[in-house]
């Protein structure tokens, strides 16, 4: 045999049925995520709704700002369904 089988990059080079086997902080989750949030600074009011409702726990706040940690956000946009001021876009993850 020659070679080793590459290591897959994201969700979309699993085959079906995949199971994760890394450790969580080595399996970035944001791997499988379709939509991205994208926070407008200029309309967020600092409530940290979305810091309190996110299941990763990836929503960061600095003290100053908010932002979003991508290595762990899916995408799920319960971020950007809560925030009060509709600071938060889900925009697509580029495919290639
Ligand atoms: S899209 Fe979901 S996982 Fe990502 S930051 Fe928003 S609530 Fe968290
Ligand atoms: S919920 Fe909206 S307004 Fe509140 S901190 Fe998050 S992005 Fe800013």
């Amino acid at each position: 045999m020659s070679g080793s089988k590459p290591e897959p990059r994201g969700w979309r080079d699993l085959p079906l049925s995949a199971l994760p086997y890394k450790l969580s902080l080595e399996y970035k989750t944001g791997d499988w995520r379709a939509l991205r949030p994208v926070i407008d600074q200029s309309k967020c009011v600092k409530c940290l709704m979305c810091w309190l409702f996110c299941p990763e726990m990836a929503i960061l706040w600095d003290g100053k700002q908010v932002s979003v940690n991508l290595d762990y956000c899916k995408g799920c946009g319960i971020c950007a369904h809560e925030c009060p001021v509709k600071a938060i876009k889900m925009i697509p993850e580029p495919t290639e």
